[in-house]
């Protein structure tokens, strides 16, 4: 299936929370949630929440964690299946590959406001890893990987804005960053403790599991 390129709000609408893809705008009560708390579309207003069935909730919880990373179906599906593979607890295992996502670990060092504007950067090659320039938003980073905005692209407002923005802010423990040199690094593999997502990756390992 082909990336969604709509409104973005409207998917946080549909989920009826919010799952921050605009970056700043999220945290305003410019927010489409704040604005509009009913479902998107023409009989959104007049259109109840109907209590869900076992496999709507878990397919929601599926959909919104895919739409939080900007992850599409055949993706998503092939990093569960590897998930599974692996040793541990296969819903944490994917929520863990997922954050190791190239484009996701740019965001969360706060190089870029939303993943969807680190994905751009990476596409764009504004993005090094150990010092090549990688261009695949889904690269896989491992602990111990340095990823630097290139020196061309550290001016850019979009960059220099989130630095100033995240700034000061706590960062995740297992991620260091200098903002003056706009260089992170991967310093162990996160734990699903260190995951700030209200999610229960559980449902999805219940859906697939079908
Ligand atoms: Fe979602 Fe952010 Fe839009 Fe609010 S502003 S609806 S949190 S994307």
């Amino acid at each position: 299936m082909a990336r969604y390129t709509g409104p973005v709000c409207r998917l946080c609408r549909r989920e009826n929370e919010k799952l921050f893809l605009k970056g700043k705008r999220c945290f305003t009560e410019k927010c489409a949630i704040e604005r509009k708390a009913y479902p998107p579309g023409q009989h959104g207003t007049g259109r109840r929440r109907r209590r869900s069935s076992e496999y709507a909730t878990q397919l929601r919880e599926k959909q919104k964690v895919k739409r939080i990373y900007g992850v599409g179906e055949k993706q998503f599906r092939t990093l569960f299946t590897k998930a599974a593979r692996v040793k541990g607890i296969t819903g944490e295992n994917l929520l863990i590959s997922l954050e190791a996502r190239l484009d996701n670990v740019v965001y969360r060092l706060g190089f870029a406001p939303s993943r969807k504007a680190a994905r751009q950067l990476v596409r764009h090659r504004h993005v090094r890893v150990d010092g090549s320039a990688v261009d695949i938003p889904s690269f896989q980073v491992s602990p111990g990987q340095e990823i630097s905005i290139a020196p061309a692209a550290q001016d850019m407002p979009v960059v220099r804005e989130a630095i100033e923005d995240r700034k000061g802010k706590d960062q995740l423990s297992w991620l260091g960053v200098d903002y003056d040199a706009c260089t992170g690094r991967v310093l162990e593999q996160p734990s699903r403790a260190d995951i700030p997502l209200a999610v229960q990756e559980q449902l999805i390992v219940e859906l697939y599991s079908k």
